[in-house]
């Protein structure tokens, strides 16, 4: 069995806690899809071909990881590839309205791709892509926080 998961969102840019949500759904999946969905109607701060280039060289040492993006509907990507679940992580009960949102519009598009949640570990509970570039304009050192290459990324801005 060669099951496959995408993994959709913004990670403008991915943190620490993407990647630990990652790491968990590598003992359930066989092959994870990182999706950076594109998305015309949000401002971001970094580019797709940045979000997707540190994405890729933070998780180069997990051949199982791919990383793409899409400017159409996660769910039709997942389609496209014969994903069989979308992996969205869980953080406080402000996520989960957003959540339980996107989760029925996806199974009204296709009720056979399943929605598989990870709560977030409380270490990374208060990590959130905006938060850290909050924290980054304030001069503070989120190293901790966020893989290597975004953080030299940081550096370079
Ligand atoms: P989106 O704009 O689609 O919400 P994000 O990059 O902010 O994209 O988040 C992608 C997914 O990862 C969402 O399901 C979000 O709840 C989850 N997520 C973000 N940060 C964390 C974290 N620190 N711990 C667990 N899940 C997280």
């Amino acid at each position: 069995m060669n099951i496959i998961a995408i993994y959709p969102g913004s990670f403008d840019p991915i943190t620490n806690g993407h990647i630990d949500i990652i790491k968990r759904a590598l003992l359930i999946f066989d092959k994870i899809v990182v999706l950076v969905a594109v998305n015309p109607n949000k401002r971001f701060t970094f580019s797709v071909d940045e979000r997707v280039s540190m994405i890729r060289d933070s998780l180069k040492d997990y051949p199982q990881v791919s990383v793409d993006s899409t400017s159409g509907l996660t769910v039709h990507y997942a389609q496209k590839i014969g994903a069989k679940a979308m992996i969205r992580g869980l953080r406080a009960a402000t996520d989960f309205e957003y959540e339980f949102q996107i989760n029925n519009a996806n199974r009204f598009i296709d009720k056979q791709i399943e929605s598989i949640f990870f709560m977030a570990k409380h270490e990374f509970m208060f990590i959130s892509s905006s938060t850290i570039k909050e924290m980054v304009a304030g001069g503070i050192d989120v190293s901790k926080l966020v893989p290597a290459p975004v953080w030299a990324k940081f550096n370079h801005k």
